[in-house]
């Protein structure tokens, strides 16, 4: 749950812009972007909306009697939406770099869609036509939009049923002229409509070229004021912009993404576009402030109803016949009997009649509890295991002391400087259990009996073979045994401070956290300063830094060392995962490869301090810790994916253990930052008369010890051809698939291979795109499809990220990048391989600060490129992993006075370690703090804090500039340059000169087989 905190007031300076609507002192409170609801939609009496969930538990048959004559969907007149999205979109429909406008009609299906009987009678008889009402916009008057794509843009999908998706026909007219507001922010000119993004003669305006920053602001503004609907819309907002979410049956982008949300009838019409069919899980995914919690929903021993032949669960594309005795499944449409105890009649139209009673029929995405015979062991409130290195690296760099004060401070708030959360009550979940080890070359248990003086330690010796000396006290209630665990963790860096072993014996302790949690299952979370060298399962170090580009460097980026892949596999058959807290203080080789593979295979994450320094670090260090123990965790989980007959799940990419293909997904745990790709071909033809449905489930045992499904159900249209397909692209899902296909080829293929896979890949799709679904553009054009217009900047950013750049890098940072990529969501990634990059110096008075509806005004965000850093410049430099704050050696010192404290106006003058702004009275300081708070609510898992680069000063400044990604850096084009580039490898591809390495037969082949991301042939 995004922690929505209020952001910091002005107190009672004169110079804060909303002074005037402000109390004193009141805080300006940052509401999310909690659209009004479009006027209709919360009056269908439904049971799903506007109550608590715990309404849903107890047996179905509870439920009150059925509300008949309302439909779900009621019809949706709200004036002041449509005028919204009629000024957007007669500001987007001429919009764009040579980018193709489509007419989309109104695409008629016949009506055999299962949406039909969902719907009742009718749907809604809507007064809306498709077309974009004439109207003087409001909200967005004035906006210049040339970056937001995708079809929900161009007209609002007021119809209720599916099948009247995709969208409407957008009409052309020219841009709205822009602020003088916005004339001073904005970097280029305003783009002519259909201006191709090249390249005559092989030269491009950097400034034409398609822009990432600009394609997330503008729907960012939008999405302030705008819901999501979820079976309205049909292309999900970007990744990165916040939205609320309105699930209408289909689930939330949050949770589940699919790269096509209109899907070619055919394996042979899919290969035209070259694009992959997958969908991004991302199922424990944090909800956002104004959206309803997912509700649980119990169905007593029986459990939830399921498909008798392909076990589906039941869900909002189900059907009902024969009077409700029957239900279809719509997965495999075999015709099921209804148990007797989930009967209730239909209506005339075919929809049960206590339909809206019953999230499990309205709603995308619910959780059920499951009876006993889903549990493999009872279910117990998770267990954490914390195993604290406390060798003399740890202690002497203060990474002991500041590991152990992150663990309160998760425990028990405070310690750490986040005030707000001082003395807050009980922090995990009721029923969790806290214990902990800590280890060099011996391994010490402690008994944290609530009624003991003080934590009594066991010293476990034989590290050969080791057991669990404590039958109780190892795992307590953290409430109950504060006072034994808090001063445990404040006398541990004292007491190892005499002891100092050199050398951690890794693989024994994680053994021992492994015999500690077989019975139950749970968590651990295991810091480590130093290469484990001791006993067994010790590591040496494999990576001289000499295998730079070769085949041995390959077998540096994965592990064979049995102990590991061992006590990893056991670790998942006994629902256990790990997160690891790696500190290298000297910025020495740790073989991540090896250490890491047991939480990647267990399904937990690594937090990598590749520089670590303290103090500076302490706080992200405490920050993270706080977060991986405070977000949404399941352990001991199963996933299976189903999808609708004519389809069939290809591969899976991320972190987990899959024992054969065709098994389930094994987790030891699953938290809500983690997601899963899945990758689809066809065992057939689909039907374009129907749709094409996919359900994710996962069995997992919550924090609080019960043991139930998350399902996310997600649907899409079909079409003949792939023309439709093109205006349903979801370009994060795609990046998303991509990166993860290309992050899990690494143990087959060097990474020259795949820097060279990606680069063609990008070139199919758009050779793809131009052969068969532009017009007649003139062949020096590029013409870029609506949908993915920001694709290639976005691969060029993979190519150019950590895990695949070329040039040197440590394969400790390689082989953590891209386990990260396997594991991360969309939103993660987006900003993984594009910074934002805000500049501070520049900033409009009102940014930073609640406008008058309460949302956080923020800045625009700027390309990433120094050609847009301007003398004497601050910036804010963020990529979700680091976030840093660069100054230019000529910044002014009113500048810094404001944002450090007075007295501090020199860049020397500066403390380099610092990780916090101060708080201040002044405005900037003030506006930069609120927009950080922004910022570190839309974000991965890893914490904010901030990294001052001097320029001129600091070595993060390296980080800065390889953060540049439109420039040249290391070995890797501009994104000019490489625009230019894969324009010339489309040419050559229509030519019908492109040198390809594999047969004509490749395309289409590729597309059919295991692996669809990526051509076939380009992997070997
Ligand atoms: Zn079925």
């Amino acid at each position: 749950m995004a922690d929505f905190g209020m952001y910091h007031s002005l107190g009672q300076d004169a110079a804060n812009p909303n002074g005037s609507q402000q109390q004193g002192n009141q805080p300006n409170k940052f509401r999310p972007p909690v659209a009004p609801s479009p006027s209709g939609y919360q009056q269908s009496g439904s049971a799903a909306f506007g109550q608590t969930p715990n309404q849903y538990m107890g047996t179905p048959m509870q439920n009150t009697p059925p509300v008949q004559d309302q439909s779900y969907f009621p019809p949706q007149q709200s004036p002041q939406y449509q005028q919204d999205v009629s000024s957007m979109t007669s500001q987007m429909g001429a919009v764009g770099l040579g980018v193709e406008q489509h007419a989309q009609p109104r695409h008629k299906k016949k009506d055999r869609h299962a949406y039909h009987n969902i719907e009742g009678p009718g749907g809604s008889s809507q007064a809306f036509n498709g077309m974009p009402q004439a109207g003087t916009p409001t909200q967005f008057l004035g906006q210049n939009t040339p970056q937001v794509g995708g079809a929900q843009w161009n007209s609002p999908q007021i119809t209720p049923a599916m099948n009247q998706f995709p969208a409407a026909t957008p009409t052309f007219s020219p841009p709205m002229q822009a602020s003088p507001m916005q004339h001073a922010a904005r970097t280029g000119t305003p783009h002519a409509a259909g201006t191709p993004a090249s390249t005559q003669q092989g030269r491009v305006d950097p400034e034409q070229i398609p822009s990432v920053p600009r394609s997330r602001d503008v729907p960012a503004q939008y999405y302030l004021e705008h819901v999501y609907p979820t079976m309205e819309h049909h292309l999900p907002p970007p990744a990165l912009v916040p939205f609320v979410a309105y699930d209408q049956g289909n689930s939330s982008p949050k949770f589940a993404r699919l790269t096509l949300n209109n899907i070619p009838s055919s394996a042979e019409a899919l290969a035209t576009t070259a694009l992959p069919l997958g969908l991004i899980l991302q199922p424990l995914a944090p909800l956002q402030e104004g959206e309803q919690p997912i509700p649980v929903l119990d169905f007593g021993e029986t459990g939830p109803p399921r498909c008798r032949r392909c076990r589906s669960y039941i869900n909002p594309f189900m059907t009902f016949r024969s009077g409700g005795n029957k239900f279809v499944c719509n997965m495999c449409t075999f015709p099921n009997d209804v148990p007797s105890e989930y009967f209730a009649p239909t209506d005339p139209s075919g929809a049960r009649v206590d339909r809206l009673q019953r999230p499990e029929l309205t709603l995308g995405t619910v959780d059920f509890m499951v009876p006993k015979e889903y549990w493999s062991k009872p279910p117990v409130g998770l267990r954490w295991l914390f195993l604290i290195d406390v060798t003399a690296e740890a202690v002497n760099r203060g990474y002991l002391d500041g590991f152990c004060e992150g663990i309160m401070s998760a425990l028990y708030g405070g310690e750490t400087g986040d005030s707000e959360e001082e003395g807050s009550a009980q922090r995990l979940p009721k029923g969790a259990r806290v214990g902990i080890i800590t280890f060099d070359k011996e391994i010490y248990f402690y008994n944290l009996s609530a009624g003991l003086d003080k934590a009594q330690m066991m010293v476990m010796p034989d590290i050969e073979e080791p057991f669990v000396p404590l039958s109780e006290g190892l795992f307590v209630d953290p409430e109950e045994s504060k006072a034994v665990i808090t001063s445990l963790l404040t006398q541990l860096p004292t007491m190892f401070s005499e002891v100092k072993n050199p050398e951690p014996a890794l693989l024994p302790v994680l053994n021992s956290a492994l015999a500690a949690l077989t019975a139950t299952g749970g968590k651990v979370v295991c810091s480590l300063s130093a290469l484990p060298t001791w006993g067994p399962g010790r590591l040496f170090l494999r990576d001289d830094g000499n295998m730079h580009n070769t085949d041995a460097e390959k077998k540096l980026l994965t592990t064979e060392h049995p102990g590991y892949r061992k006590v990893a596999q056991k670790m998942v058959e006994s629902g256990i995962g790990v997160d690891f807290f790696l500190a290298a203080p000297s910025g020495g080789y740790l073989d991540i490869a090896t250490i890491g593979h047991v939480s990647a295979l267990s399904g937990g994450e690594v937090f990598y301090y590749p520089t670590f320094h303290s103090p500076r670090d302490v706080l992200k260090l405490s920050k993270e810790i706080k977060h991986t123990v405070m977000r949404e965790t399941g352990y001991q989980a199963l996933m299976k994916v189903r999808c609708s007959n004519g389809l069939q799940v290809s591969a899976y990419h991320g972190n987990f253990y899959h024992h054969t293909f065709g098994a389930d997904l094994e987790f030891g745990v699953i938290d809500a930052d983690k997601a899963i790709g899945v990758m689809f071909s066809y065992d057939g033809k689909l039907d374009p008369k129907l749709d094409a449905h996919f359900q994710s489930a996962l069995l997992y045992t919550t924090a609080t010890g019960e043991r139930r499904v998350r399902c996310c159900n997600i649907v899409a249209s079909v079409s003949e051809g792939a023309a439709e397909a093109m205006k349903f692209v979801d370009q994060d899902a795609v990046v998303s698939i991509i990166a993860k296909e290309a992050a899990a080829r690494v143990v087959e293929k060097n990474l020259k291979e795949i820097r060279g896979a990606l680069t063609e890949k990008t070139v199919d799709i758009l050779a793809g795109y131009r052969k068969n679904f532009t017009g007649n553009n003139p062949p020096g054009q590029l013409v870029l499809p609506e949908n993915l217009k920001e694709f290639s900047m976005y691969i060029l950013g993979l190519i150019k990220s950590r895990a695949f750049k070329g040039g040197k890098e440590p394969t400790d940072r390689r082989v953590h990048d891209m386990r990260m990529i396997k594991a991360m969501g969309p939103l993660e990634l987006s900003l993984y391989l594009y910074p934002r990059i805000i500049s501070l110096h520049n900033l409009d008075e009102k940014d930073g600060f609640a406008n008058e509806s309460g949302h956080l005004k923020m800045p625009e965000s700027i390309r990433a490129s120094f050609s847009k850093v301007e003398e004497g410049g601050a910036y804010i430099v963020d990529n979700g992993q680091v976030c840093l704050l660069w100054l230019h050696a000529q910044v002014s010192p009113h500048l810094l006075e404001d944002l450090f404290g007075e007295g501090h106006t020199s860049l020397k003058g500066l403390d380099a370690f610092s990780a916090t702004l101060p708080v201040l009275q002044t405005h900037l300081n003030a506006q930069v703090r609120n927009i950080l708070q922004y910022l570190e609510t839309s974000r991965g898992s890893k914490a904010l804090t901030i990294q001052l680069a001097r320029q001129g000063l600091d070595g993060a400044e390296y980080e800065f500039a390889r953060l540049l990604y439109e420039d040249r850096n290391n070995e890797a084009q501009s994104y000019v340059d490489w625009l230019v580039h894969v324009h010339r490898h489309i040419q050559l591809e229509l030519a019908g000169q492109r040198k390809k390495e594999d047969s004509s037969e490749g395309g289409l082949a590729s597309t059919a087989s295991t692996f669809v991301g990526l051509r076939t042939p380009y992997w070997g």
